[in-house]
């Protein structure tokens, strides 16, 4: 697809491949393996693949090159590789990148898995991790070795919602020679600006926004095509991680309306913050679009948008939290986010139940903070609502 159509254009015909029926609807290949005319055919296949041939569906299937080839549209990025799940994606790039001995910088507010990834599976392997108060620069800085291979942080994180740097952590890492890795589910594919700003590697939870419909895991890798080629796929592709074609089919149609979906969510986001900032239940109102947010200033000049998540601290702590939950009308009580159903978490009882009070308190995860990913419901719906339940 020509690369000067507008993003929603390419979201709806991008990374097309058609067979030889013509379908209008993309095809859903629901095949593990390829049928070669030859033995000199198959041999030649196995030896050379072109970019319409498959060998295998763990190595690769026209309905997840669909889903690759889309989102790359959407991101601006060379290549990608769909995987299995959104940690399916982070395990798999921070293991096919680094080796033993490498030196790690990480952002210290981190999703738990991520967390996991990097304090237990990485050392375990001979790899050095430090954490770094990812919104401080001076850190980074003074983390930073020559020997650092790789720097990994969420750019904005949960659940308190803290906007990293990009341009300026970036900067700092490839001036020690580091690879730049983000997880940029936050931020959301329509709203990313990473490569721009420098992140050599994009990551995301498909799970979230791409599905938008809280249907089904996976996740997507997003690079140079040198990196995707070289270094990512041989490493995923024989370790197992890749997204099933029923999956990637469903990720693939989700494309089409992510644009619509996340704009829609992320202006309710908008005006729900302004009508709740200063209510009086409240102890903050965070959300990366108000004015009021401490980094309001880099989504500004960093990213298309703030997001689709807001964070409430509520007054009362854990027993003001949970009567609010309870009294919530509009919207359901689980953990994932991104969904056309509003979702509201307690992230201190369960997303991060097993975080140390200590660490909660560092990273403010405080009893009566509250993680709403707001959805496609209606603005006043969600706002009236919202209010009464405080009350
Ligand atoms: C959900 C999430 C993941 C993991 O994705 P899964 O699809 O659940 O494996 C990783 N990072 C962030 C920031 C997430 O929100």
């Amino acid at each position: 697809m020509k690369k000067d159509f507008k993003k929603r254009t390419k979201m709806v015909h991008g990374g097309v491949r058609r067979s030889h029926y013509g379908e209008v609807s993309e095809a859903l290949f629901l095949t593990q393996g390829f049928v070669y005319d030859t033995a000199e055919a198959a041999e030649a296949r196995f030896l050379k693949s072109g970019d319409d041939e498959f060998i295998y569906a763990r190595y690769g299937n026209p309905t997840v090159a669909m889903f690759e080839d889309r989102i790359a549209l959407l991101e601006g990025a060379q290549a990608a590789f769909a995987t299995a799940s959104g940690m399916a994606a982070v395990h798999g790039s921070l293991c096919s990148i680094l080796k033993a001995g490498d030196h790690v910088v990480a952002s210290r507010a981190l999703f738990g898995s991520c967390l996991y990834v990097l304090e237990e599976v990485l050392t375990k392997f001979g790899v050095e991790v430090s954490f770094v108060d990812g919104l401080d620069l001076d850190h980074w800085e003074q983390a930073l070795r020559p020997d650092t291979r790789l720097v990994f942080f969420e750019t904005i994180s949960n659940p308190t919602l803290e906007v990293i740097d990009t341009a300026s952590v970036a900067r700092l890492a490839h001036g020690v020679g580091a690879i730049v890795v983000v997880d940029n589910v936050f931020v959301t594919p329509v709203f990313s600006n990473a490569i721009q700003l420098g992140a050599d590697v994009v990551i995301y939870s498909a799970t979230k926004h791409i599905d938008g419909q809280g249907r089904l895991l996976g996740g997507v890798v997003l690079g140079t095509e040198e990196f995707i080629t070289k270094t990512l796929e041989p490493f995923l592709k024989h370790t197992g991680g890749a997204m099933s074609a029923f999956n990637a089919w469903v990720m693939l149609k989700g494309m089409e309306t992510i644009e619509l979906r996340v704009r829609a969510q992320a202006e309710t986001a908008t005006k729900i913050s302004q009508d709740l900032y200063g209510h009086s239940a409240l102890n903050r109102m965070i959300y990366p679009g108000h004015v009021s947010h401490p980094q309001n200033k880099i989504v500004n000049e960093q990213l298309y948008g703030a997001g689709t998540v807001i964070a409430l601290d509520l007054k009362g702590g854990q027993e003001a939290a949970f009567k609010f939950l309870n009294a919530i009308e509009v919207g359901v009580i689980s953990n994932n986010l991104g969904d056309s159903k509003s979702i509201y978490t307690h992230p201190s009882t369960t997303t991060h139940q097993r975080v140390s009070d200590q660490q909660k308190k560092s990273l403010s995860i405080t009893p009566g903070l509250i993680r709403f990913s707001v959805g496609l419901e209606d603005s006043e719906d969600l706002i009236t609502d919202i209010l009464q339940a405080l009350e």
